[in-house]
């Protein structure tokens, strides 16, 4: 699966890092910032407009003005603002670059006197954004991708994060964004990209058949095969009865499945043939000198990951989201790893905390036995 080309033209997403700055994003220092009050958390995006001298773009005005170097002599307008102290912790310019000011954890200089929610002083609890702009015209495309990429990487870390306008928060006083900025493109991009993982339904299966021919052994190149693949591929009707039996765990973005686990009873057959033969293996496996055949046990997989999305713990928020599923009705699930999958070996024993049971071949080929208690106090 390559992913629908109208997505993400910037490319990947931004990532809020621990210091409060956008990884990769130009960071400019401004000194018009200061500690939020204690027991201020960020709870508000605020998205503004500017431009100067007003209506103008791509000058180094906002730079200046955000870092007290404005020359009131250079511009007429100038000579009215230069005095502000002012800043916010972003600028979006027209060609959708991004420019910090200040550190998310501090508090910037944005949105003056003004009230949300009954609470005063936004700055305290807010993030400021800046879009390149004016009342007076259309904002581009780049700048709506990179917001809702920013606003997405500030959500990460800061949820649940409401958002507003300056003229929300200072109506009669401010008016940006202004009449152009379209609120509906914007939250919609936002949207277009959260993740949900939730029990898989029918029309979730075309998703996940896409994503397992893009993933299964039998199509890929070898070198293809050193960053994992699927050992078994399912047919819609193996899939279809997944999913109404113990259940299939999807996660979606944007609409698209990017990510599945597939759990099921051991009798639930007719299975793959590599299947069949762990389920064999199983009978006489011994973990932690508990013999599995004596357990209540279910057999967990295939579990796949889109290629965009791995590296980002998927795998273990959709285990998480099928132990959560299972825990009362199995002791044990068990899972099977091709012993020419080192990576899909790390993803499960290193990243998930699995253990090895029992090794066997099927059809000339090793594979892993791997088991793990369904609640990790379960021994
Ligand atoms: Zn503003």
């Amino acid at each position: 699966m390559t992913g629908d080309p109208k997505r993400r033209s910037t490319g990947s997403p931004l990532l809020l890092n621990e210091d409060g700055l956008i990884e990769g994003a130009r960071y400019i220092a401004s000194p018009n910032c200061d500690e939020r009050p204690a027991g201020c958390a960020v709870e508000l995006i605020v998205v503004h407009a500017i431009s100067l001298p007003p209506g103008e773009f791509g000058g180094d005005g906002i730079i200046d003005l955000f870092t007290n170097r404005l020359d009131p002599a250079a511009h007429p307008y100038y000579a009215t603002v230069s005095d502000l102290k002012v800043s916010a912790h972003f600028l979006i310019r027209r060609d959708g670059n991004l420019i910090q000011f200040v550190p998310t954890g501090r508090r910037a200089w944005h949105a003056g006197e003004s009230t949300w929610r009954g609470r005063i002083r936004c700055n305290d609890f807010s993030i400021g954004i800046e879009l390149e702009g004016t009342d007076h015209a259309p904002f581009e495309d780049a700048q709506y991708v990179v917001l809702a990429d920013l606003t997405r990487a500030i959500e990460a870390r800061y949820p649940p994060t409401d958002i507003a306008g300056h003229s929300d928060i200072a109506p009669g006083r401010k008016t940006d964004p202004g009449p152009y900025f379209d609120w509906e493109r914007y939250r919609a991009l936002v949207k277009a990209s959260v993740m949900e993982i939730s029990r898989a339904g029918p029309g979730d299966y075309a998703g996940i058949l896409a994503l397992q021919s893009a993933n299964y052994i039998g199509n890929l190149t070898a070198k293809e095969r050193e960053s994992g693949f699927l050992s078994a591929e399912l047919t819609r009707a193996q899939l279809a009865a997944m999913a109404e039996d113990l259940g299939v765990v999807v996660a979606r973005e944007g609409g698209r499945v990017v990510g599945y686990l597939c759990a099921h009873r051991a009798d639930l057959g007719p299975l793959p043939p590599v299947v069949e033969a762990m389920l064999r293996c199983a009978r006489t496996a011994v973990h932690r000198g508990r013999p599995l055949a004596a357990t209540r046990l279910f057999v967990y997989g295939p579990v796949c990951v889109a290629r965009s999305h791995r590296g980002r713990g998927l795998a273990r928020k959709l285990f998480d989201a099928l132990r959560a599923a299972v825990a009362g009705r199995y002791e044990y699930g068990i899972t099977l790893v091709a012993g020419a999958n080192p990576y899909s070996l790390r993803v499960h024993v290193d990243g998930l905390g699995m253990e090895a049971a029992a090794q066997f071949e099927h059809a000339g080929r090793a594979y892993h036995l791997l088991a793990f208690p369904v609640s990790p106090g379960t021994s």
